[in-house]
């Protein structure tokens, strides 16, 4: 009877001896910048979110200081909340968000603020599927306002001009090509952004972020 109780005890001395030097060690992942937003997203897309770094204490953390590990540039749309659809929390992510996730002077500026001054190594700029700022360029037509503002700068872009209008998939093709512009522009139009990048210190990467699955893909 003794040793019917007294194997499992044993069994479970050895487990936890021979994991005792892992499970010392502070939980921390070895994932780069972006598989860390990779690993994020899955977990969203599968509906089993960590919401990490939401806490009180994470408030007092970043209280003194921030130390953002990606920056994020992406449409304003209120389905595409990069700390949701990323799964990451307060002092995570610095993010620049306009329609058509377009930047001007203004936004290269805040990008430069993240890369020069916070060492961010990695500037992930996100597109959408069935974008509206996109959309209102291709299906043409007067937008009123400022709005206008945004359909000129999409029209103005080299790449997007580059597409048939008569191309079966012109919106999907568009999305992909504002992109290709935003990542090229960021290294053209920023001396900070592009020594960085000389020097191996940041990466730019293009995504897609799909309505439906809630899921990321990667572009070229
Ligand atoms: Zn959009």
């Amino acid at each position: 009877m003794k040793n019917y109780f007294l194997f499992p005890a044993i069994v479970l001395l050895v487990v936890f001896a021979a994991c005792g030097h892992k499970m010392n060690q502070p939980v921390a992942t070895k994932s780069t910048t972006l598989e860390k937003l990779l690993e994020g997203n899955t977990r969203f897309a599968a509906a089993h979110p960590l919401h990490p770094d939401e806490s009180r204490q994470r408030i007092g953390e970043i209280a003194k200081g921030q130390h953002p590990f990606a920056v994020v540039i992406s449409c304003s749309d209120s389905r595409v909340p990069p700390e949701l659809i990323f799964d990451q929390g307060l002092g995570d992510l610095f993010v620049i968000r306009t329609a058509g996730n377009l930047v001007g002077g203004l936004e290269i500026g805040s990008v430069e603020y993240a890369v020069e001054h916070l060492q961010v190594p990695l500037i992930l700029v996100l597109g959408h599927e069935q974008c509206g700022a996109i959309k209102a360029f291709v299906e043409g037509g007067e937008a009123p306002g400022h709005i206008k503002d945004i359909v000129d700068s999409i029209k103005a872009e080299t790449e997007i001009s580059a597409i048939a209008k008569d191309d079966k998939d012109r919106l999907a093709h568009c999305i992909e090509a504002n992109l290709k512009h935003v990542t090229l522009q960021l290294q053209e139009q920023s001396s900070i952004i592009r020594e960085k990048m000389e020097k191996g210190e940041l990466k730019i990467v293009t995504a897609r972020y799909d309505l439906e699955k809630g899921s990321v893909t990667m572009l070229k």
